[in-house]
């Protein structure tokens, strides 16, 4: 497998091997304002040594090290298009096909962002039926609490249902964003480590 190498060899066997091995696409999701862009870009500038590869418009490729083990994501921020209604049906079906992993994104201050998530949770797990891909469902702007109208319980009641991990993240105090993408890599290899045992 092409994956294999990295559980078994040491710190320095990895410097190494100057290629990324593991590479996966990240999906974005979620309505309009909730902070979907906000998070692509910090992403893209968590750390500084990897000046970050703008591969294509909204695409955002990294490396990250993560347990001592480097994995490689392309974060895709090309849910929403400003393109014709036309072309923005294909861009999604495309979204919904790609992803390796998903990111449903809704606004802690907005709670019909909150029921599109579930919708689009529910969207995802008839397109990808046989799959189990990994999905986080992530309640941004934690720090606007005077206008919070989701509960941190109700985030966490709703992950459970749909079955996904779920973390509430500040994209403006750059709270929990980087556990986030820790956290894709970490679902990503549970399933890669259980196909191959
Ligand atoms: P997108 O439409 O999902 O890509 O959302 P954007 O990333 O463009 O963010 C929409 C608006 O919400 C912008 O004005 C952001 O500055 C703001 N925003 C994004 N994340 C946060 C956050 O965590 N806290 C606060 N207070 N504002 C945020
Ligand atoms: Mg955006």
């Amino acid at each position: 497998s092409i994956h294999s190498r990295a559980n078994w060899s040491s710190d320095s066997e990895e410097s190494d091997s100057s290629e990324a091995e593991c590479l996966y696409r990240v999906v974005l999701l979620g309505e309009h304002g909730v902070g979907k862009s906000s998070l692509a870009n910090i992403f893209a500038g968590i750390q500084e040594k990897d000046a970050h590869n703008h591969i294509e418009e909204d695409t955002y490729e990294k490396t990250l090290t993560v347990d001592g083990e480097e994995t490689t994501l392309i974060v895709m921020d090309t849910w929403e298009t400003e393109k014709q209604e036309e072309d923005e049906k294909w861009v999604q079906d495309y979204c919904m096909q790609v992803g390796n992993a998903y990111v449903i994104v809704y606004s802690i201050t907005d709670r019909s962002s909150f029921e599109s998530a579930s919708e689009l949770r529910i969207q995802l797990r008839r397109i990808r039926q046989a799959e189990d891909i990994p999905i986080i469902l992530v309640g941004n702007k934690s720090d606007l609490v005077r206008c919070r109208e989701v509960a941190v319980e109700e985030g966490r009641a709703c992950a459970v249902v749909f079955d996904c991990k779920f973390i509430e993240t500040s994209a403006s105090l750059h709270h929990n964003v980087s556990e986030l993408f820790e956290g894709i890599v970490r679902q990503i290899r549970l399933r890669r480590d259980s196909k191959e045992t």
